[in-house]
């Protein structure tokens, strides 16, 4: 195994992201019945036929078990409930220790009943996409009617269960424009926590219209200025620089701004059971099948190059504030084939830096 990198001086870290993610994603399945427009998964009607089976998912939770008590796991897909051991794996995952949380897919089959079983199993938290904050807007970009209607049902039995609840939104030219609308939705759920995604062109998604540098950082600074007054919490998914425009715009340390990004902090697993550092990331460390998914994340030379700040190149590179933010590994590949890249959806220029910027490559609409 190489030897860990030298991690780049920076704010102290809660928790060592070099041992242990604090987020693990697991794709249970691609299968869903919704054809999202955005979906990273580009997510297939019927499971796929060399999924992990319920023995390798159980080895898999096992595994992830390695890296400690209450480690979090999302159980995540196409539909997580496609898959008719979910709720035995939720409970598996639970009875080991582990904090298992899932993004199941808005559509009738996620009734009361199905809820109920999760809260019963175990399930921490539950996270539904909403993309409109109306039935019209929200079935149009998920593709299916009745959608909005689903969601708000099952959120509805969450909060009756008892399951905190996540509300996950994806930000491009097509939803920005409902952000407020949204946020007023998500107060209204009585969500704990509002998951802003900023659109990587991957899968379906590379299909969707990316914003432009500046019209992100506009959200970025209207989030950090939102949380002040809203009653649930706010992150961003493939958006680090989130973390860098707090520090900018608040009094707030850079310690209290610690995040994670694709293998650093994060990791990925997929249906099939690859080992990812984001799931938008498409660059395998290896299968659970041979390896552990410890060893992967801690050991393997992709992983540790994601987490070493002093390898980014570029912009990214250049800047002050990469270990604080360090830019979406994802959006870095998906735009330039190398995940030390720059990352071109932020506008920040760091000082000295005359390199070539992403505006001027024509990166997003204004
Ligand atoms: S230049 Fe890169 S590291 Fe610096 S704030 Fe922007 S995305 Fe983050």
């Amino acid at each position: 195994m190489a030897s860990s990198p030298r991690r780049s001086a920076g704010p102290p870290r809660r928790v060592d992201t070099d041992e242990r993610p604090l987020v693990l994603i697991w794709e249970l399945t691609q299968a869903c019945e919704l054809t999202c427009e955005h979906c990273r998964a580009d997510a297939q009607p019927d499971r796929h036929p060399d999924e992990l089976t319920t023995a390798e998912a159980e080895d898999l939770l096992d595994d992830v078990r390695e890296f400690g008590e209450g480690q979090l796991v999302v159980f995540s897909g196409g539909d997580p409930l496609k898959r008719d051991d979910a709720v035995h794996l939720v409970e598996y995952g639970t009875d080991l220790g582990l904090n298992v949380t899932m993004t199941p897919s808005g559509t009738d089959s996620l009734t009361r009943d199905a809820v109920s079983d999760l809260a019963d199993a175990g399930l921490r938290r539950m996270a539904l996409s909403v993309d409109g904050a109306t039935a019209e807007r929200h079935d149009a970009f998920r593709g299916e009617q009745g959608s909005f209607a689903d969601t708000m049902r099952a959120a509805q039995a969450a909060r009756d269960e008892g399951i905190p609840l996540q509300v996950n939104t994806t930000v491009c030219q097509q939803t920005i424009a409902d952000l407020p609308d949204i946020a007023e939705l998500v107060t209204d759920l009585g969500a704990v926590l509002w998951s802003v995604f900023f659109l990587v062109p991957v899968g379906r998604g590379a299909a969707l219209r990316a914003i432009s540098p500046n019209r992100a950082e506009r959200v970025m600074e209207w989030l950090v200025d939102g949380r002040e007054e809203w009653p649930f919490g706010v992150k961003t998914t493939e958006a680090p620089h989130y973390r860098r425009v707090a520090v900018q715009h608040t009094d707030e340390s850079p310690q209290r701004q610690m995040g994670i990004t694709a293998g650093d902090g994060f990791a990925f697993v997929s249906h099939v059971g690859e080992v990812f550092p984001s799931g938008f990331l498409p660059e395998s460390a290896g299968h659970v099948r041979e390896d552990s998914v410890v060893d992967l994340y801690r050991d393997s030379e992709l992983f540790e190059s994601l987490r070493d700040a002093d390898a980014l190149r570029g912009k990214c590179g250049a800047c002050q504030y990469r270990t604080v933010c360090g830019g979406s590994r994802s959006r870095a590949y998906a735009t330039t084939g190398d995940p030390l890249e720059s990352d071109p959806l932020c506008s920040f220029v760091p000082e000295g830096y005359d390199g070539p910027l992403p505006w001027e490559e024509g990166y997003g609409e204004a």
